[in-house]
């Protein structure tokens, strides 16, 4: 169908729920684990059912259900949203709850956890692969889920046998859902801050009283218990993250049996009205003496919200995947079908335009390494979990370290940017709500800002990441990223002596290669000046350049990744164009970034504001 050819209507187009429709693309999601190196944990002999055919087919089934399924509950979801009923009860929007049911019914939610625990014992890589989908179809949807996986993984790292035997196959099955409660008036990016008290029963339990607030999937009717994590203070407990512990707080008492018992005293207040994720219920949760139980040591909270914290970075940094995915496959479409002016290309609809076809290259290119990117990160945390060789784990350790800041932040951002870039190619379109656009750019926009804001994920990575073994990590990374090159030249040289039959895109291989090497090089720079002014206490200095210096390594291994695209696909044209777009068009930014990471704090403070 063509839109805009004639008709005078002020619509001009018939857009029967854009925004629905969602293609799972899975063949690029197979090549990515490829790329980075999902065999590696296939090898391992836990894993010998996992190999990346098997998952592949997984991936297929996993695709048809949630597109058929869930993504059709999307634009209710915008437009009707979670509601709060006078008794405190939440309502989600139609269609949410048939969804969840299916969607826990097929056990996809599984997948990654041990059998033990109803698992399905398969890699956490494959488990952030089916989450991209989910997370694609409906992204205030898949919040719960999303928000139990973190859960989950906390109680699985330290909480007691009991508990884990009591909450971790309910949660695991999606029966039950988890929640994370950090955030209070007084204390959000500063956790320290948070007042929520924590009293000993006597018996084991504690009493937690206190206020939460923004606590996603807090309340709703999707499950019939919901497991909150809970951070509060013990009694004398020391100031700051020192003094915090973590507690889990269901909404119901489970009975010994492990059903449903008597209602505990803790309930929503109140719902956030927001830009976005209308269909995820937002929660102000109040707390008033109800029962909790200790998870790991007392005082040491933070170090259990970490790991649910990391866990929910890489896949917040997934929306931004999600949401990119979205948006260019509807930009795509619409920029197939809408006719506008005559093209200097000769093709018929907009797509004909260098400017729409830059703007969705920009989204292509950035979409494929960034999943990239995600995946080798999901990789490394599988590694330093699984691998038997503990060098291997400890490096693994190391590079998700370094990684999850990075896919965190730029996954984030370019979830906002993409998403406006599909408004953009819609014109005026895609600023009225009726084509959908506008929904995915509201829904982006908070993924820079929770689990971390963009800030603090920069500041992560040069004030805890940099410093590990004194910048080695990093400096030894950057080598290991440079030994692409001498592959990347060779294909070149051997597709340009194969002779013009091979086609004109083998010699763009060398702007690929150059480029790269080029990026590698600022960016050592760039570390090795930012290892400098740590050690010469200026954190200032290395903090006020923390965002670009996080870019620059974002930009650099992103068009890493689509090299070795390059390569895995054994120089498929469609993979050649994208390297060479993102690094002849977007990797150049990596040198102006260098300026600005290494700028100073004077930069930033000569203003008087
Ligand atoms: C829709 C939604 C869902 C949420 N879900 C949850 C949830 O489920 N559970 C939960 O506990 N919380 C949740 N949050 C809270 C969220 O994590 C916080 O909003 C976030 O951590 C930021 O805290 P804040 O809003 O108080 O901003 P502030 O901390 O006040 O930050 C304001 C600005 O200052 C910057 N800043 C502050 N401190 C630093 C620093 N040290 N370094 C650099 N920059 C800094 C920030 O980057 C930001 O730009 C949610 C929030 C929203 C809006």
């Amino acid at each position: 169908m063509e839109i805009g050819n004639g008709g005078g209507s002020r619509v001009a187009a018939d857009y029967s729920d854009p925004v629905t429709e969602y293609r799972p693309p899975i063949d690029d999601i197979a090549f990515a684990m490829r790329l980075a190196g999902y065999d590696r944990i296939a090898e391992l002999e836990r894993f010998a059912h996992a190999d990346l055919e098997t998952v592949t087919g997984m991936l297929e089934e996993a695709g048809e259900l949630v597109a058929k399924v869930v993504a059709p509950t999307s634009r209710d979801g915008d437009r009707i949203g979670a509601a709060r009923n006078p008794d405190g009860s939440v309502t989600t929007p139609p269609g949410f709850k048939a969804a969840y049911d299916r969607l826990v019914e097929s056990g996809w939610l599984t997948v990654p956890y041990p059998e033990e625990y109803e698992g399905g014992g398969f890699p956490g890589a494959v488990g952030f692969a089916i989450q991209e989908l989910v997370q694609s179809a409906n992204m205030a949807f898949s919040l719960g889920p999303l928000l139990t996986h973190g859960a989950t993984d906390a109680l699985l790292a330290y909480a007691s046998d009991e508990l884990k035997d009591r909450y971790l196959p309910k949660m695991i099955t999606g029966q039950w859902m988890g929640t994370m409660n950090l955030t209070e008036p007084q204390a959000g990016t500063d956790v320290g801050a948070l007042t929520t008290r924590a009293v000993p029963n006597g018996d084991g339990t504690y009493a937690i009283t206190g206020q939460k607030i923004f606590i996603t999937w807090g309340e709703h009717d999707l499950t019939e218990n919901i497991v909150h994590l809970v951070l509060a203070r013990l009694p004398g407990a020391p100031e700051g993250t020192k003094g915090i512990s973590l507690f889990v707080v269901p909404k119901f008492l489970p009975t010994p049996e492990g059903e449903v018992g008597e209602r505990n005293l803790v309930e929503c207040i109140g719902l956030e009205e927001k830009i976005g994720i209308h269909g995820s219920p937002t929660c102000v949760m109040s707390y008033d003496g109800a029962t909790g139980w200790l998870v790991g040591e007392e005082h040491r909270g933070m170090r259990a919200m970490f790991v649910m914290m990391n866990v929910a970075r890489l896949s917040v940094g997934m929306q931004g995947l999600s949401n990119s995915v979205r948006a260019h496959q509807q930009s795509l479409e619409y920029a197939k079908q809408r006719v506008q002016g005559r093209t200097v290309t000769g093709e018929r609809t907009i797509i004909g335009h260098p400017d729409v076809r830059r703007m969705l290259m920009t989204q292509k290119a950035t979409i494929e390494a960034l999943r990239g990117l995600l995946m080798l990160n999901a990789v490394q945390i599988d590694l330093a979990h699984h691998h038997p060789d503990a060098a291997v784990r400890e490096r693994a350790e190391e590079l998700a370290g370094l990684l999850t800041p990075i896919s965190k932040a730029w996954g984030t951002d370019l979830g906002v940017e993409n998403a406006s870039l599909n408004i953009q190619i819609h014109g005026g379109h895609g600023y009225i709500e009726e084509t959908g656009a506008g929904q995915f750019w509201r829904d982006a926009r908070i993924s820079p800002i929770y689990e971390g804001t963009n800030g603090v994920q920069a500041a992560d990575l040069v004030s805890r990441k940099l410093p590990v073994r004194d910048g080695q990590s990093f400096l030894e990374f950057i080598e290991e990223l440079r030994s692409l090159l001498p592959d990347l030249r060779s294909l070149s040289e051997r597709s340009e002596s194969a002779g013009p039959d091979r086609g004109a895109e083998p010699k763009g291989l060398t702007v690929v290669a150059d480029a790269l090497e080029s990026a590698l090089a600022t960016l050592e720079r760039t570390t090795g000046w930012m290892r400098r002014a740590g050690a010469g206490g200026d954190a200032a200095s290395v903090l006020a350049g923390s965002a670009p210096y996080l870019k620059q390594w974002a930009l650099t291994v992103g068009a890493w990744v689509l090299a070795k695209g390059v390569l895995v696909s054994e120089g498929d044209a469609d993979r050649i164009a994208l390297a060479r777009f993102f690094a002849s068009q977007l990797l150049p930014e990596v040198e102006p970034l260098a300026a600005a990471a290494t700028a100073g704090i004077e930069e930033l403070t000569a203003y008087r504001f």
